[in-house]
């Protein structure tokens, strides 16, 4: 089956500092696209904070299996009810992948019901990503870490519950370590967070950035059911059938 991947982009900085448009000259979505379309059978459509209703309609959003989420400056910009339109998609088996300074997105705030404060420094220094859970299908083809030469420093404690699944953890030269790949559920939908990719430096041109992205896009897919279920007025078995007959 073909999934259908929305990347949603706050498109922000790359329109406003020329050093970050001279790396991504038509995005970081377009780049981040470009990507999952190498990694399997999907079909990738963009969408950006300044389009009507964010890019993100109901058709949109009905038309999408995995949704992709960066932002950084402008969180504040997001509507809360197209926040709430993506959050009820999540609890209905739409998968989100966060990434980066989406940490702070009110989507992903919403969904982890905590502040999602972390620690940080922007200092360029580089970064190694070790896999701390080689079984996960999202560290497949990923090797024992990812070196990324320049990156931002996002350190512990990163405010977030305790992962169903931590698949990554940092490591930077400042001694910090960061949970920096953690899987969650919420409803029937599957969220995961990715550190890597500030936007001063090609962090979604890394080949194995891009990998674990397709890979954590593939993890996320709906798995195929009927619409989940939720409260009954009745039990489906009259309690009597129930009793325990000793
Ligand atoms: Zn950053």
């Amino acid at each position: 089956m073909t999934l259908r991947v929305t990347v949603w982009n706050e498109y922000r900085h790359e329109r406003e500092n020329q050093q970050i448009a001279g790396i991504y000259p038509d995005g970081m979505h377009a780049v981040i696209a470009a990507g999952i379309r190498e990694g399997g059978d999907v079909t990738v459509r963009t969408a950006t904070l300044d389009e009507p209703e964010h890019g993100l309609t109901d058709a949109v959003l009905a038309e999408t299996d995995v949704l992709v989420w960066w932002g950084h400056k402008a969180h504040g910009d997001v509507e809360d009810a197209i926040v709430k339109r993506v959050q009820e998609r999540v609890l209905l088996g739409m998968g989100l992948i966060v990434l980066h300074s989406g940490h702070f997105s009110k989507i992903f705030k919403v969904l982890m019901g905590t502040s999602c404060d972390l620690r940080w420094r922007e200092d360029g220094a580089n970064e190694r990503i070790w896999v701390v859970n080689p079984s996960h299908p999202i560290a497949a083809g990923i090797g024992d870490y990812i070196d990324i030469e320049h990156e931002e420093m996002y350190g512990e404690h990163f405010d977030i519950p305790a992962p169903d699944d931590l698949v990554f953890v940092s490591w930077f030269k400042g001694g910090e370590v960061f949970r920096s790949g953690a899987c969650f559920s919420r409803g029937a939908g599957k969220i995961f967070y990715f550190r890597p990719g500030h936007e001063t430096f090609p962090t979604y041109f890394h080949p194995q950035v891009r990998r674990v992205i397709s890979n954590a896009v593939a993890w996320a897919a709906p798995v195929a059911r009927d619409h989940p279920t939720v409260a009954r007025r009745n039990p489906e078995r009259p309690l009597e059938d129930m009793t325990v007959t000793r």
